[in-house]
C-alpha cells in the first residue's frame, strides 16, 4: 500500500501574528521543496487567517492545520474554538492530543477521541498524538503505553475517514534526544495493530503515521527504511522555513 508523505509544521505559541505572516510567506518561497509531499503548517489561532490568506493569495500547495480544538459544536464555552470555526477559516488539519495540552490542559485519552471525531464530522483530518513519558520508555513499555492511548481515544471516533497518527515520544520533543529507528518501527507496528483491530485492515492500511520528537534535516535519513512511517510533525525546525523545507527535501 502506497500512502502519500506527510509533514507538519507546529509552531505551537510561537510568532505574533506579523511574523506567522512572514514566515508562511517564506515557507511558500520554498514551495519546490514540499512537492509530492503533503505538507500542513498550524499556527497558533490567531493567525489561522492571516497564515490560510497567504497560502491562498500565492495558491499555495501548502495547507493550513490547527493545534488544538473543542469537541462541542456551539455554545456557552469562553475560550474554546469548534470544528466548524476551524473549518470556515479553511483549515483541514488538526492536531489532537500533543502531550503538551495533555501536560498543561490536562487532556485525557477520551476527550482526545471526542475531539477527533468532531473534526471527523466537520471534515477535518484529525492528527492524534500519542507518546510516552521518559520513565515508560525506560519500562520498556511504550507499545503497551501508547497502543492503550490509541484505542481509548479511537473509542470516540465512529468513521475514521483517513485520520493520521502522530508517535512523539516525551522524552524527544525538544529535547535533542530522537528514538532509535528500531523504537519507532516497533511502535509504529503496535499502532497500527491498534487501527486494525477497530477499523479492520484495510482501512487501517491506509492511515498515515508520523513521527515527532526533535526531527530534522540531519537526523531523519536514519528513518527511511521505516516502512510504517508516513512522515513526521515537527516543532522547533518548523519555526525556521529554510530548515522545515530541508526536512522535506530530506524525505524524498
Ligand atoms: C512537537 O511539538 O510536536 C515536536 C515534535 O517538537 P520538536 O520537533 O521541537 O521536538
Amino acid at each position: 500500500m502506497s500512502r502519500k508523505k506527510i509533514l507538519l509544521a507546529n509552531w505551537k505559541m510561537n510568532t505574533n501574528y506579523n511574523e506567522a505572516v512572514t514566515l508562511a510567506q517564506e515557507m511558500d518561497y520554498e514551495r519546490k521543496a514540499f512537492a509530492g509531499i503533503d505538507t500542513v503548517v498550524c499556527p497558533p489561532y490567531i493567525s489561522l487567517k492571516g497564515v490560510g490568506n497567504v497560502f491562498a493569495f500565492d495558491k499555495s500547495p501548502l495547507m493550513l492545520g490547527a493545534q488544538d480544538v473543542f469537541w462541542e459544536q456551539d455554545g456557552a464555552y469562553t475560550g474554546f474554538i469548534s470544528a466548524s470555526m476551524l473549518k470556515s477559516l479553511a483549515v483541514s488539519y488538526c492536531i489532537v492530543g500533543h502531550s503538551e495540552r495533555r501536560h498543561h490542559a490536562k487532556e485525557d485519552d477520551k476527550t482526545v477521541g471526542l475531539k477527533a471525531q468532531a473534526l471527523l464530522e466537520a471534515g477535518i483530518t484529525p492528527v492524534i498524538c500519542v507518546g510516552e513519558p521518559p520513565v515508560v520508555y525506560e519500562a520498556g513499555s511504550t507499545r503497551e503505553f501508547v497502543s492503550e492511548q490509541l484505542s481509548v481515544a479511537l473509542e470516540q471516533v465512529e468513521d475514521p475517514q483517513n485520520l493520521v497518527v502522530a508517535y512523539e515520544p516525551i522524552w524527544a520533543i525538544g529535547s535533542g534526544k530522537v528514538a532509535s529507528p528500531l523504537h519507532v518501527q516497533e511502535v509504529l507496528s503496535a499502532l497500527r495493530a491498534v487501527l486494525e483491530a477497530r477499523f479492520g485492515a484495510e482501512r487501517a492500511e491506509a492511515m498515515r503515521l508520523v513521527y515527532g520528537g526533535s526531527v530534522m534535516a540531519e537526523n531523519i535519513h536514519a528513518y527511511s527504511e521505516i516502512e510504517e512511517l508516513d512522515g513526521f510533525l515537527v516543532g522547533g525546525a518548523s519555526l525556521d522555513a529554510q530548515k522545515f523545507a530541508a526536512i522535506a527535501k530530506n524525505m524524498k
